[in-house]
């Protein structure tokens, strides 16, 4: 089938399409043949659109200029991480800011490549 956006060939079994991001909706005569294909299909493939993912420049520029704030892991949704970071900025009296600045390397690097939902980051 073709996505109804862009035209772009889509399988059966996908809910985004992998050049839009645009939903594909599903049409009610699939629906049989949709258990055979099941088993070849890549879970990532239904993730939400491209436009709704996380950005792994912009988590990374947070976390490289307010790491200290745990904003980067914050955005990302790893609210234990961030409370964590600015914790150990508070008891190191700065010196564990280092901790955030490396994070953010790491994230701009594409070392942290989901978010906490596990949804992949978009570059
Ligand atoms: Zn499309």
């Amino acid at each position: 089938m073709n996505c109804p956006n862009c035209g772009a060939e889509v399988r059966d079994i996908d809910r985004f399409c992998g050049r839009c991001g645009a939903e594909i909706a599903k049409g009610s005569q699939e629906a049989g043949q949709q258990q055979g294909t099941y088993q070849q299909t890549s879970y990532q493939q239904s993730y939400p659109p491209v436009d709704t993912r996380k950005s792994k420049l912009v988590a990374g520029i947070l976390q490289l200029v307010l790491g200290w704030a745990g904003v980067g892991r914050f955005y990302l949704g790893y609210n234990s991480i961030a409370i964590a970071q600015i914790l150990v900025t508070l008891f190191t009296c700065g010196i564990g800011a280092i901790w955030p600045f490396i994070d953010s390397i790491l994230i701009l690097a594409g070392q942290v490549p989901v978010d906490a939902d596990g949804v992949p980051l978009k570059d």
